[in-house]
């Protein structure tokens, strides 16, 4: 049986002996880098990462950043269903936090700096060039290609899910 995301937290939690910072390391002039694991075993910058996400997403009005289409947070098999998309489509529909400035380039994880944005647009902006086009420049880029109903696949056009504010 495959151990679920939940399971695994579970068990990290019941391990004794965790230390606070635990998954952490020192760099020679005393930065930290890795994931924090608090008490409980839990990681403290994915969580208030998606917390800071969260907070974007409620004042995104539910939209990604880029290409305003509706995202689902928790439940892929919900929307894919509430929508009658496919969920192979769906899935590319998660909302994910993006970092408007790369954390490579100092960007850090705050409000100002994530955007609430669909799993297509997170991917699309890193994957084809070393250099990230700007957040500006990309919303341009996406809102044309939107404009001819392209970008997403015609599904999430015909169900009505771009649009909107
Ligand atoms: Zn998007």
């Amino acid at each position: 049986m495959a151990i679920t995301p939940m399971r695994r937290l579970e068990a990290s939690r019941s391990l004794p002996g965790q230390v606070s910072l635990l998954g952490s390391r020192t760099l020679s002039d005393g930065r930290r880098v890795g994931t924090p694991i608090n008490s409980a075993g839990v990681p403290t910058v994915a969580k208030s990462l998606s917390r800071i996400r969260s907070r974007a997403l409620q004042l995104q009005g539910g939209r990604c950043f880029y290409c305003s289409v509706l995202m689902w947070t928790d439940d892929c098999g919900a929307f894919a269903k509430r929508h009658r998309l496919p969920l192979r489509l769906a899935k590319w529909l998660q909302c994910t936090a993006e970092h408007l400035q790369a954390r490579q380039e100092g960007g850090r994880d705050s409000i100002k700096n994530i955007a609430a944005a669909c799993r297509v647009c997170n991917h699309r902006r890193h994957a084809q060039r070393r250099i990230a086009p700007t957040p500006e420049e990309y919303r341009a880029l996406v809102r044309k290609r939107v404009s001819k109903k392209a970008w997403h696949p015609p599904q999430v056009f015909e169900r009505g899910l771009i649009g909107g504010g």
